[in-house]
Order: structure tokens, then C-alpha cells, then sequence
């Protein structure tokens, strides 16, 4: 590994405005993270490659691209270090500087989510799966389970938009 200056630091602190020195490493963000058995480095790992200047090493791993943003981590850091907010800023730098994307159909998953949310103004799970599946090619995943969540009504044919969906077009414009 090289470390070199802290030049991500500086960038994650501008874009979420706390600093990543502020985790002192206790690990309690990871022992509560649902997703860390997946993930290759845990949370507060790719914290410390930061605060260390590993910044290609911190850049190219799997664990902000798995982060389910469940916010478990940020509620119970004692630092009041938002990690869930560290995690965003790291996906976002890895887009801008094209840096190899550890898990690249998550990108894929991302880009379909907000798809939906762009088109109907909220989630439509049937669209999402479908649009996944098509940009993935992972077309019998989870097809095992699709039966039981349409006898359960968590997935439905049609979308449910909201009213104002030039409104939700509007912040995407904006924003994209
Ligand atoms: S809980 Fe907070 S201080 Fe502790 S390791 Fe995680 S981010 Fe750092
Ligand atoms: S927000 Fe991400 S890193 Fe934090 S506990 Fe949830 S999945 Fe883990």
C-alpha cells in the first residue's frame, strides 16, 4: 500500500462537512452493520484508509457500494460521525474520478432505483427488478421469492404515482 496525502479526506470532509478524523476507531459502526459479513473491508476499515491517506485503497473497495444506508452506524457512533454520509461521498468520488468499481451491478441497482423514483415519484419494486434485470443480465435472480411477495401484496403490477411528478422530474433535472 502508498499512502499519500490526505487528499480524499479533504474532499469527503467538503462534501459532507465533518471530517473523517473524527472516528476514533471503536468499531461499534461495525459491529451493528447488517451488511459487513458481504463486505470485503468493514466500515470503520475504510474510514481508518482514509484518515491514513490510502485513498486508492479506500477508493477501490466493496463496502460503500454495499452499504444499505440503513443509518444503524450513524445513530450509534459516539462520535456523531454520520458514516452513512461518508459512505455516499465515497460512491460519489468514485464516480467522478472513475476509480474501478468494486461491485459494478450495485452501480446498476442505483442508477434503476432512481430511475423509478424519477418516473412515478416513489419505489415501484415490480420496475426496479425489472430494469435491474435487464442491465445485469441476472435474469433468474431471486425469481424464487417474486410468488410469495405478490400473494403478499409487496410487489404490484402497476405504479402508484405520486400527483406532482413534474415536480420530482424538476429536482432531477437540477440535480443530474
Ligand atoms: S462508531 Fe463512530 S467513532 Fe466508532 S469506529 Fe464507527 S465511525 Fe468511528
Ligand atoms: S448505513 Fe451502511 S455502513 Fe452503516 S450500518 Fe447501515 S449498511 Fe452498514
Amino acid at each position: 500500500m502508498n499512502a499519500n496525502t490526505n487528499k480524499l479526506a479533504d474532499k469527503i470532509e467538503a462534501l459532507t462537512k465533518q471530517s473523517p478524523m473524527l472516528c476514533y476507531q471503536c468499531g461499534k459502526c461495525s459491529a451493528g452493520c447488517p451488511i459487513r459479513d458481504y463486505m470485503d473491508e468493514s466500515p470503520n476499515q475504510v474510514v481508518r484508509l482514509v484518515q491514513l491517506g490510502f485513498d486508492d485503497e479506500a477508493l477501490k473497495s466493496s463496502t460503500f457500494w454495499l452499504c444499505a444506508g440503513c443509518l444503524t452506524c450513524s445513530s450509534r457512533c459516539p462520535q456523531n460521525f454520520d458514516l452513512a454520509k461518508f459512505m455516499d461521498a465515497m460512491r460519489q468520488t468514485t464516480l467522478e474520478e472513475g476509480t474501478v468499481i468494486a461491485e459494478k451491478d450495485s452501480v446498476k441497482f442505483h442508477k434503476a432505483f432512481l430511475n423509478q423514483v424519477k418516473k412515478h415519484g416513489r419505489m415501484f419494486e415490480f420496475g426496479l427488478a425489472r430494469d435491474y434485470k435487464l442491465a445485469t443480465l441476472n435474469l433468474m435472480q431471486d425469481v424464487d421469492v417474486a410468488p410469495e411477495m405478490f400473494v403478499k401484496g409487496k410487489i404490484g403490477i402497476f405504479p402508484h404515482k405520486i400527483k406532482d411528478t413534474k415536480g420530482i422530474k424538476e429536482i432531477f433535472d437540477k440535480t443530474d
